[in-house]
């Protein structure tokens, strides 16, 4: 029997993944995504864990001019323009806006061992979104794709859908570009479509997290399209003030951690840094918690800690 795994995956996006859906409100948590970030890796490394951080191509500009030298030939032409992350005002560089550039972060990252830099497209592309369009999502990535390698030297591998809208029609262009891993969503239907979801499958994912009503998640890495497909079996949900609800969601992923370990299988965790913005250090012991927890299923079960391109 192959060794269980322990995935986690972060998909890092700053402004770029909330422009749409949340108010200016949110900044509070956009404020404290950078040393939650700091805070994080330090426990990564405390506890040797490999982690994927998918991060939007745009935060690896430095300034305005590096923006508009990696803008894609063709941008999205989503028949909803609020969706155009394009539209969205931005400062001339980071020092003025470290909303929309990240290059720091992704330089601290790296800095740090056993942590891969994956991507999360570049524009935050919305690939089941009504009006885009497949040669839009190939500009998109190529943009992706010459960003890291230029500024970076990096060759992404592994790639997270914005907003889980998963479309396999799309994978091929990712296979040509050198991708060779993505994060899917899990089979039960409140999950398959992502962000797509209906509220009454929404409202069922929230409870699924507390309480078990979709079993214990876990899954197999498979082939698709010549690419390894790994699921995201859970979203590690923001810190809750309330005891009860908090105690019942690490319960909820360390019985599903537990079960994946004991059958072989894999267990992916997923998140945003920028849900450990605010309540950072209460986050940080859920997360502790959970990888302490991993550390006795290492020692039992030989589950392995790893990053989504080595699967
Ligand atoms: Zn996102």
């Amino acid at each position: 029997m192959e060794n269980a795994k322990f995935i986690i995956s972060l998909d890092c996006e700053l402004k770029w993944g909330v422009f749409d859906t949340l108010n200016d409100s949110y900044d509070e948590n956009l404020k404290g995504t950078r040393n939650a970030i700091k805070e994080m890796l330090e426990l990564f490394k405390k506890f040797d864990m490999h982690v994927s951080w998918a991060v939007v191509g745009f935060l690896f500009n430095e300034n305005k001019s590096d923006y508009e030298k990696y803008k894609p030939s063709i941008m999205p032409t989503y028949d909803d323009s609020k969706l155009n992350s394009y539209t969205c005002k931005i400062g001339m560089d980071e020092q003025n806006d470290n909303f929309h550039y990240a290059h720091d972060i992704i330089k601290l990252i790296l800095s740090y061992p056993n942590q891969e830099i994956a991507s999360h497209s570049y524009s935050h592309f919305y690939c089941k979104e009504d009006g885009q369009n497949a040669k839009q999502f190939e500009a998109d990535i190529k943009s992706a794709v010459n960003v890291a390698k230029e500024k970076f030297a990096l060759d992404l591998k592994s790639f997270v859908f914005p907003k889980n809208e998963i479309n396999e029609d799309y994978l091929n262009i990712l296979r040509e570009y050198g991708f060779t891993h993505f994060r899917s969503n899990p089979k039960h239907w409140i999950y398959k479509k992502g962000q797509k979801t209906n509220i009454f499958g929404r409202v069922l994912r929230f409870i699924d997290s507390f309480i078990n009503i979709t079993g214990y998640n876990s899954s197999r890495a498979i082939a698709v399209s010549g690419l390894i497909e790994t699921t995201g079996n859970r979203f590690l949900r923001p810190y809750k003030n309330c005891i009860i609800l908090n105690k019942l969601m690490i319960r909820r992923i360390k019985n599903e951690m537990f079960t994946a370990a004991k059958k072989g299988e894999q267990y992916h965790l997923w998140w945003h840094p920028h849900n450990f913005g605010i309540y950072t250090k209460e986050n940080l012991v859920n997360l502790e918690e959970i990888v302490q927890y991993y550390k006795i299923l290492q020692q039992k079960f030989n589950m392995e800690s790893t990053c989504m391109k080595k699967l």
